[in-house]
């Protein structure tokens, strides 16, 4: 969990109006199932950032990121989208949601009673009021050390044996209670004999499956 008031960047915060007039770079915003994950399967809004500066090869969203090629819309129309979905929370992914301040943008999804979930790589500064941290480190563009302490579920994609120490590597700065979760690249052959094996001999790990692609939503 991430809340701003602990960052004490208030002092910036702008007036309730102001604040539903902020537009951020969108592809989508939708209602979905959460497919991956500590949270998969629950119903989510997903609401998807547009830009970003990581450049992962096997990136699956790669018309994400040049957020010039997508139109802006606003927190109110975004936050009704998500009231009117029903969803009990939201999620934000990308791109990477953190090249924005996402300050106005959660602040008021939490007013309208939603929980705010975020999906990131942690690469730029965290911003927002946001109740579930999904840290997915990627080693094209590392996280900031900042970020570490906030970590509730740690997703590292794996392709091959060397994600297995990149995975590691970036456990070892995240609190205790952090879950721990392997997600096989769903393209690599042999990335899912990989993990299986890895899970056993190290039982604090947990697999992750991309079950929205099984069950054909996006
Ligand atoms: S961080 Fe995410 S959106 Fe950005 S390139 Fe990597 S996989 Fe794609």
């Amino acid at each position: 969990m991430f809340n701003m008031l602990e960052k004490n960047k208030m002092d910036n915060l702008i007036d309730e109006d102001e604040m539903k007039g902020v537009k951020y770079p969108l592809v989508e915003d939708f209602y979905t199932i959460q497919g991956e994950g500590a949270h998969s399967g629950r119903p989510a809004y997903f609401i998807r950032t547009a830009g970003c500066d990581v450049n992962c090869w096997w990136c699956d969203v790669k018309e994400s990121w040049d957020e010039e090629k997508h139109s802006k819309k606003s927190v109110a129309d975004i936050v009704q989208g998500a009231k009117d979905s029903g969803a009990k929370f939201a999620v934000i992914t990308g791109g990477e949601p953190l090249l924005h301040d996402l300050g106005p943008l959660t602040y008021q999804l939490k007013q309208a009673g939603m929980d705010v979930h975020i999906e990131t790589s942690g690469s730029s500064p965290v911003s927002g009021y946001l109740d579930w941290i999904t840290l997915s480190p990627k080693r094209f563009k590392e996280p900031t050390d900042d970020i570490f302490r906030y970590v509730d579920e740690l997703k590292v994609v794996v392709l091959t044996n060397k994600d297995l120490e990149w995975a590691e590597k970036n456990a070892a700065k995240c609190p205790d209670s952090t879950q721990l979760l392997l997600q096989p690249e769903w393209e690599k052959e042999g990335a899912v004999e990989l993990i299986i094996d890895y899970v056993k001999s190290n039982p604090e790990w947990g697999i992750s499956l991309q079950t929205h692609k099984f069950m054909g939503v996006e």
